[in-house]
C-alpha cells in the first residue's frame, strides 16, 4: 500500500529536510509519496486532487494559520491526520491544535527519529480508520444483501439500525427509520406486550429462548405482514445497550399453511358431504311448498281464530327453520364448490352502494344509521356477483352485531394498485379469545348463524388475490377491510 504525506511549508529548506528524513526512514518494500505545497491554498487544492494520509503543516503560512487549515484539509481527504510543525510551542497553542483536530505537534528543532515515529503513528491511525470504514461498509453490504430483516434497537426501543429489508417492510428509508420508536411505529397493538417482554429478556442479557411472531405494519399501510423474530442478548455499544434482532417475513408461508389446512378440512368433508347437501335441497324445497299449502288449508278449515293463529305460528317457525337450512346449504355449497371466478370490470362504489340500499330497511328496523364514503370512479377487474356476496356478508355481520342501533360506515378507497373496502360498525366488538376463529368454517356465536359468512368472504377474496384485515375493539366496534388488486 502506498502512503501519501503532504508537506505544507513555505520554507523550502525545511520542506526538503522533512522529505529527506521521511524518505530515508522508509522501510524496504514500503511505498511512500511525498508532496510539497507552499501555501494553504495550494495545500487544499492538492488534498482535493490526490488526497493524503498524513499532512505535516507549518503553523505559520503566508496565506493562513496552520491551525485553521486542519479541519478543511481533513475534510478534503477522508481518514487523514495532520501533524503541526511549529517554531515555538506554548501549552495553549498545543491544546488549541489538538482541539482543532491535529494528531500531534512537533517543534522545528525536532530530532529525526521523533518526526519519523510521529508520522508513522499518524499513518497507522489513518490506515486503521480506513480499514474500519471499509469493514463497516462490507458488513453493511452483507446485511443489506440478505432477505432477512435486520434491526438494532437501543434501550428505549428506538431504531439504531434498519437494513434494506427492514426498511422495505416498514415502508420508509433506512435513514428515516433511525431514532423512531420501533414498537409504536410498526408493531400492531396486540403484539406490543409480547414483543416488550421478549425485549426485556434480551436487555437482561439473556438469549430469548423461543422466537416470537408479530405483525409488522408498513407506515400508512392497511395490512400487517407476519414476521418471526429472533432476538439476541443486549450488547454494550457506544455507552448504551443495543439489542439486535433478525426477522423473517413469514406472511406468505402462514397464509399458505392456513389455506392448505382449510382446503384439507373442506376436502375432508368430501364429495359425500357435497352430494348430501344437494340431496337435502330437493326434499327441503318440497317441504317448503307443502308448508305453504298447509297454511292455506288452515285458513280454509276455519275453526276459532285462536287455534288458527296458533297453527300459523307453528307453520311460520317451521318455515323459518327450513329457510335457515336452505341458507346453510347455499353457503356450504358456495364454499365447497370449486368454481372459478369471472374477470369483468367491477364498479366497486356502485356495488357497495347497491348492497347498502338492499339492506337499508333492515338497518332502519335496528336503528342503525348508514354512512357511506366512496372515492369516485373506483373500479377493479373481478367477479361482480362474488364481490357482492363479500360485501353483503360483511354488512349483514355488522348489522347483526348492532342489536341496539349504531352506525355502519362503508368506505371504498384506492390504495396504490389496490382497492380497499372497509365496513365499520359500532357494535360490541369481537372477543380477542375468538378473534382467530371467526374465519373458520362453521364458527359462529349466533343462535341461528351458519358460521360460513366470513369463510366465504375469505375464499372469494383469496380468489381475487386480495387481503382481509380485521380490527376490533371491545365496546367500540369492528372494522373489516378487504383489499383487492385493481387487476389492471
Ligand atoms: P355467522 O354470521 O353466521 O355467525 P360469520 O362467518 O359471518 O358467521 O361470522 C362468524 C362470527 O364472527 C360471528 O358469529 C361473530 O361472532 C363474529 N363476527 C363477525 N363479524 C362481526 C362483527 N361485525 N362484530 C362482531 N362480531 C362479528
Ligand atoms: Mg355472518
Amino acid at each position: 500500500m502506498t502512503s501519501r504525506v503532504l508537506i505544507v511549508d513555505d520554507n523550502a529548506d525545511l520542506a526538503t529536510t522533512l522529505r529527506d528524513v521521511l524518505v530515508s526512514a522508509k522501510a524496504e518494500g514500503d511505498s511512500l509519496v511525498v508532496d510539497v505545497a507552499e501555501s494553504g491554498e495550494s495545500a487544499l487544492a492538492r488534498a482535493k486532487e490526490t488526497g493524503f494520509d498524513v499532512a505535516l503543516v507549518d503553523v505559520k503560512l503566508p496565506d493562513a494559520s496552520g491551525v485553521d487549515l486542519i479541519r478543511p484539509l481533513r475534510d478534503a481527504s477522508p481518514n487523514s491526520e495532520v501533524v503541526l510543525i511549529t517554531g515555538f510551542a506554548s501549552m495553549e497553542a498545543a491544546i488549541a491544535a489538538l482541539r482543532a483536530g491535529a494528531f500531534a505537534m512537533i517543534l522545528k528543532s525536532f530530532r529525526p527519529d521523533e518526526l519519523v515515529t510521529t508520522v508513522r503513528q499518524a499513518l497507522t491511525k489513518a490506515r486503521l480508520q480506513r480499514e474500519r470504514e471499509e469493514l463497516e461498509r462490507r458488513y453493511r453490504a452483507v446485511v443489506d444483501l440478505t432477505d432477512v430483516v435486520v434491526i438494532a434497537l437501543d434501550a428505549q426501543d428506538k431504531v439504531a439500525l434498519f437494513n434494506r429489508k427492514a426498511a422495505e417492510l416498514a415502508g420508509v428509508s433506512p435513514d428515516a427509520a433511525v431514532g423512531r420508536d420501533f414498537v409504536r411505529a410498526w408493531i400492531p397493538r396486540d403484539d406490543h406486550a409480547r414483543l416488550g417482554e421478549a425485549l426485556a429478556v434480551a436487555r437482561r442479557g439473556r438469549r430469548v429462548q423461543s422466537d416470537i411472531e408479530t405483525g409488522f405494519v408498513a407506515t400508512g399501510a392497511a395490512f400487517a405482514r407476519r414476521v418471526r423474530w429472533h432476538l439476541g442478548p443486549a450488547i454494550e455499544e457506544g455507552g448504551g445497550e443495543i439489542v439486535y434482532g433478525i426477522g423473517i417475513d413469514v406472511t406468505e408461508r402462514r397464509a399458505l399453511e392456513k389455506r392448505a389446512a382449510d382446503a384439507e378440512a373442506l376436502s375432508a368433508m368430501g364429495t359425500l358431504a357435497l352430494n348430501l347437501a344437494h340431496e337435502i335441497r330437493n326434499p327441503l324445497n318440497a317441504a317448503k311448498l307443502q308448508l305453504h299449502l298447509l297454511g292455506k288449508d288452515v285458513d280454509k278449515l276455519s275453526p276459532e281464530a285462536e287455534t288458527r293463529a296458533s297453527l300459523h305460528r307453528r307453520i311460520s317457525i317451521v318455515g323459518d327453520e327450513i329457510a335457515r337450512l336452505n341458507r346453510l346449504l347455499s353457503e356450504f355449497l358456495e364454499l365447497a364448490r370449486p368454481r372459478g371466478i369471472a374477470r369483468e370490470p367491477v364498479h366497486v362504489g356502485e356495488l357497495v352502494g347497491s348492497v347498502l340500499s338492499f339492506e337499508r330497511e333492515s338497518a332502519e328496523a335496528r336503528g342503525v344509521r348508514i354512512v357511506s364514503d366512496f372515492a369516485p370512479g373506483v373500479a377493479a377487474i373481478g367477479d361482480t356477483e362474488k364481490l357482492r356476496q363479500v360485501v353483503l356478508n360483511l354488512v349483514v355481520n355488522a348489522l347483526e352485531a348492532m342489536k341496539d342501533g349504531g352506525v355502519l360506515t362503508a368506505r371504498v378507497a384506492p390504495d396504490g394498485d389496490r382497492i380497499v373496502i372497509a365496513i365499520e360498525d359500532t357494535g360490541p366488538g369481537i372477543d380477542p379469545a375468538v378473534r382467530a376463529q371467526v374465519f373458520d368454517p362453521f364458527f359462529t356465536t349466533k343462535e341461528a348463524g351458519t358460521g360460513l359468512g366470513l369463510s366465504i368472504v375469505r375464499k372469494i377474496i383469496d380468489q381475487h388475490g386480495g387481503d382481509i384485515r380485521l380490527d376490533s375493539e371491545l365496546g367500540v366496534g369492528t372494522t373489516v377491510r378487504v383489499s383487492i388488486p385493481t387487476g389492471r
